[in-house]
């Protein structure tokens, strides 16, 4: 039997919540299918641990996920500590560290599902945002100069390097190939940016022209979010910096219905590092601790961490099981307009993987 090793970092807030569930329902996907098993292993990083110790994780904490199969991650982020500490301390050390360059972000209107769009069926929203997950608006590079003055200065400064510019349109250009609408659209905004986000339109006009399969075409950032609201059907594939790419994708997850829903794989394609899988929500301070938190998305993450290891069938049979579960309308989650508690959610959906009717 083929066994993976996981490591779950549920982190803070309702990534808790959400990340006990998904393991539930990993669990219980793994003993369905029966080819394979999974070995747990479950890491209390987050912002407890930086109270305590000073930081989110260990030293040797990168090197301790190293030799796992894939990881699911839950959220970084607690009141009590600064955003930018708690998100630079663990999640962006893993997506650098661990080169997992090509975030991959698909949101859908599940059948049953009523979004915002009026009148949109689920074949009118079936996109795949694609983000660069290492560099541009969230390098690093920058700093704050005569600080608590008046003359005080902050700097993020974006890179882009033609590696990193060229290595996630390649990737995105592959995706679309293998979508049936084989289209990708290449979000920028050079009109304004005019240096690294004319270079991003440059490389995409050389890198292309190796994938005459896919249908290309390019948008600015703020005239795309008009273009997700109004003519969702036009779009499938989009691939985008690091910071437009966030925005565009927590769009895209209000639109498929709720924040709740949206799941992400944080790649690393070679595989020389593991990858890692997470519901794109935060910590939601606003619910946290209450039980009603939407696991879906951490559920479908599941299945795209299912689908990396090569357990296609599982990761169907999961999928599968969520678009029942929407088409059938019982038990939905509050931010889905019903009343249903996390663990109700994930009771209904553990029912239907074991094969029952809800
Ligand atoms: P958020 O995603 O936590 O919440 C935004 C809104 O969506 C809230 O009203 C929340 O209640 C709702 N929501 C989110 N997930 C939900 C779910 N599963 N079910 C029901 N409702 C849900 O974003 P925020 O409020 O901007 O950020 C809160 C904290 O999370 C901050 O510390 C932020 O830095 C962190 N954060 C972390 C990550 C990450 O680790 N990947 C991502 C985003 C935000
Ligand atoms: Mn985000």
């Amino acid at each position: 039997m083929r066994n993976y090793r996981l490591a779950a970092i549920p982190g803070d807030g309702i990534g808790n919540e959400v990340i006990e569930a998904g393991l539930e329902v990993l669990k219980a996907v793994a003993t369905r299918d029966g080819a394979f098993s999974l070995e747990i292993e479950n890491f209390d990083w987050g912002t407890d641990h930086y109270i305590e110790h000073g930081a989110m994780m260990p030293d040797e904490g990168l090197e301790k996920l190293r030799p796992f199969d894939a990881i699911y991650f839950g959220s970084a982020g607690d009141p009590r500590v600064s955003d930018h500490i708690s998100l630079w301390g663990l999640r962006l050390a893993i997506c650098q560290s661990f080169d997992q360059y090509a975030n991959v972000r698909p949101s859908r209107l599940l059948p049953g599902i009523n979004g915002p769009l009026r009148d949109a069926a689920p074949e009118d929203l079936d996109w795949v945002i694609v983000r660069e997950n290492t560099e541009g608006e969230y390098s690093g590079a920058g700093g704050r100069v005569h600080r608590g003055h008046i003359a005080e200065v902050g700097m993020d400064v974006s890179v882009f390097t033609r590696t990193g510019v060229e290595r996630i349109q390649r990737f995105a250009l592959e995706l679309a190939r293998s979508r049936p609408r084989k289209l990708l659209t290449l979000v920028t905004k050079s009109n304004a940016q005019r240096h690294g986000m004319v270079m991003w339109d440059e490389i995409f006009e050389e890198v292309k022209a190796d994938y005459p399969e896919v249908e290309t075409d390019k948008m600015l950032v703020d005239a795309m979010t008009t273009r997700m609201v109004l003519d969702p059907r036009s779009i499938d594939t989009v691939v985008a910096t690091n910071l437009h790419a966030d925005v565009l994708s927590d769009l895209a997850a209000a639109l498929s219905g709720s924040m709740g829903i949206a799941p992400t794989g944080n790649i690393n394609p070679k595989g020389k590092y593991p990858s890692m899988f997470e519901p794109i929500h935060g910590s939601a301070f606003d619910i946290m601790g209450k039980g009603i938190a939407n696991p879906l998305g951490a559920f479908w993450s599941a299945s795209m961490l299912l689908e990396h290891l090569g357990e296609t069938a599982a990761a169907a049979v999961l999928m599968h099981t969520l678009e029942r579960y929407a088409a059938a309308g019982q038990s939905m989650p509050r931010d889905l307009g019903g009343e249903a508690t996390t663990r109700e959610v994930t009771d209904t959906i553990l029912q239907l993987i074991e094969g029952r009717n809800i």
